[in-house]
């Protein structure tokens, strides 16, 4: 994992390129997520860093590829990710007191800054995992699988089709008979 001291950063700012393997990636991004998912390439990342005062700035991009499964068929699916993001770094003594943040990126902000040293890896896998979708699709509209016969209904239809939607309809009637 990178990180970065603060004394490393020159008055005129940096920029910096590097990139995460999978390994590290899955490491970190494991106990974050609840969505199952997977890296078909690395993590590239490049950020511009500039310190002011005490604050520090940094704006940059991640890109890499994922790979999820849909939530609907269940197929596993190719998922092109890049994300430009700014963020402001406070020193850790001027952090908000506790009850006046909630769970959120502000809290994820000062974690990546302790002791002197800004956390750059974990900064670029909180961007992927920003971004990673809540609910993944293969595609919009899919169909999905039947609930009666499993059958990938992007496929073909089944029988069952029919049924499911002719009960459907007259708890629908029900409902406005009520
Ligand atoms: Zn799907
Ligand atoms: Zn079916």
């Amino acid at each position: 994992m990178f990180t970065l001291k603060l004394d490393e950063i020159p008055e005129e700012g940096l920029e910096l390129e590097w990139k995460e393997e999978r390994a590290s990636l899955l490491a970190y991004l494991k106990d974050l997520s609840k969505i199952d998912f997977d890296f078909e390439t690395s993590l590239q990342s490049e950020v511009k860093i500039k310190k002011a005062g005490r604050l520090v700035f940094i704006s940059g991009k991640v890109q890499t590829v994922l790979r999820l499964q849909c939530v609907r068929c269940l197929k596993e699916f190719s998922y092109p990710l890049s994300t430009t993001f700014e963020l402001t770094l406070y020193p850790s003594i001027e952090a908000p007191s506790e009850e006046e943040t909630e769970l959120g990126s502000e809290e994820m902000e000062l974690n990546f800054f302790e002791g002197g040293e800004i956390h750059l890896s974990e900064i670029a896998c909180e961007q992927v995992f920003l971004e990673i979708p809540y609910q993944p699709l293969c595609q919009e509209g899919c169909k999905g699988l039947c609930s009666i016969c499993g059958k990938d209904l992007n496929l073909s239809a089944c029988e069952c089709v029919k049924e499911e939607w002719a009960s459907g309809f007259s708890a629908l009637n029900k409902l406005k008979l009520d």
